[in-house]
């Protein structure tokens, strides 16, 4: 399988491992680490970084959805997996047998679990979600109907866990509510546990909270864009060294010289001030490089800067090759990655968004070039 080099994402997994190590460093020893590979792997490919995730020593690993699961168990990874949203009940027998475990933010939906598992012979794990403040999924830590749960034969409470709404930051009045949502989900962890629940697993730190507060990993915490090697916001940057993972590049279709007054594509909403150089890059709105971005960004090319110019369209775009007499037709761009190009977080800003959305917005026609050991590793080890 070639990749075929129009818009490629590279995605080194050894910087995965050099950034689970930073965060191994700043994470208590008895805790251990869950990596978040929903949504695709915020982009990076669900089955390759949870494979490289599996080697390197995680110890859980959570998705969004059934099918997300289901998509890294089709690929052969047998780590534990947590789903953190809403499988439909009638899945609750497959959850058992392929070991997934299922958070539960309510006592209904628990026991409708319990029921579609009568006489199937299968217990299935389940982690309870508590909601301490983002007012999103989870039980209220003063329902009372959590004391069913303990009660339902078919379903075993191994697990309990909240989410934080501003862990990454230092605000004291974020550090406040941040405290505030770990004293109400140490309370709730309490309470569950006089009720019975056998519970291994309580975790509350995302990426945020895992690098400012340690003191509340407990058992796990749930990192994402850590180990993606981004920081969740500039409070975490001082902490630890990351390394971004992800470069994502295109290259140059054609280069075009143009006069003076000519304008350039939809909208015309750009004309050229003096005679240009333009170079055009074969990615467009569709590889998720978005059109609120038209006239605002720069890419990277030969080690210099050259400004986007006039509107994003759906397969291409134009840049301003003018000062880069070297460009030629095939030249790999650079859109995001190392310095001098520009950092996800610094594209995503651009738009008033964050690397997060940049990541998850990329082109399903985009494909992605996996390197362990400075080596090519996708080429047959990843085709599931
Ligand atoms: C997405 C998510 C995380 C990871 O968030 P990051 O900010 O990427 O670390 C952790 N926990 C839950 C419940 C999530 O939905």
């Amino acid at each position: 399988m070639n990749l075929v080099k129009r818009t490629w994402a590279d995605v080194d997994l050894d910087r995965l491992e050099r950034n689970w190590r930073q965060i191994r460093v700043v994470v208590p020893r008895q805790a251990k680490i869950l990596g978040v590979v929903k949504a695709d792997a915020y982009g990076h490919g669900a089955v390759p970084v949870a494979q490289a995730m599996t080697e390197i020593g995680l110890d859980y690993l959570a998705v969004s959805s059934f099918d997300e699961a289901l998509q890294l168990r089709h690929g052969a990874i047998m780590l534990p997996i947590l789903i953190l949203g809403y499988t439909p009940p009638e899945y609750a027998q497959k959850l058992a047998e392929l070991q997934i475990t299922q958070t539960v933010p309510s006592a209904l939906y628990a026991q409708t679990l319990d029921e579609c598992l009568a006489g199937t012979g299968r217990t299935l794990n389940v982690h309870v979600k508590f909601d301490t403040g983002m007012s999103r999924l989870g039980f209220s830590t003063d329902d009372p109907t959590i004391a069913s749960l303990t009660k339902l034969s078919h379903l075993r409470v191994s697990g309990a866990f909240t989410h934080f709404a501003v862990a990454d930051s230092l605000d004291p009045s974020d550090v406040a509510f941040t405290r505030q949502q770990y004293e109400k989900f140490s309370e709730a962890v309490k309470k569950l546990e006089a009720l019975g629940a056998p519970l291994e697993l309580r975790h509350c730190c995302n990426s945020g909270a895992t690098v400012l507060y340690p003191e509340y990993a407990m058992d796990m915490v749930r990192p994402g864009i850590l180990l993606y090697g981004v920081h969740p916001s500039a409070d975490t940057e001082p902490r630890l060294k990351l390394e971004p993972i992800m470069t994502l590049r295109t290259s140059i279709s054609q280069i075009r010289e143009i006069k003076a007054g000519t304008s350039v594509s939809y909208g015309r909403t750009f004309t050229a001030p003096h005679d240009m150089r333009v170079a055009v890059l074969g990615i467009g709105y569709a590889d998720g490089l978005s059109r609120a971005l038209s006239g605002k960004m720069r890419f990277s090319l030969h080690g210099k800067s050259i400004p986007q110019i006039g509107r994003i369209c759906m397969d291409l775009c134009m840049a301003d090759v003018t000062d880069v007499p070297e460009a030629s037709l095939g030249d790999e761009v650079t859109v995001f990655g190392d310095a001098p190009a520009l950092s996800a977080a610094e594209l995503a800003a651009l738009t008033d968004t964050i690397p997060y959305e940049a990541f998850c917005v990329i082109g399903k026609r985009v494909p992605h070039a996996y390197y362990r050991g400075g080596e090519r590793v996708d080429l047959l080890r990843y085709i599931v």
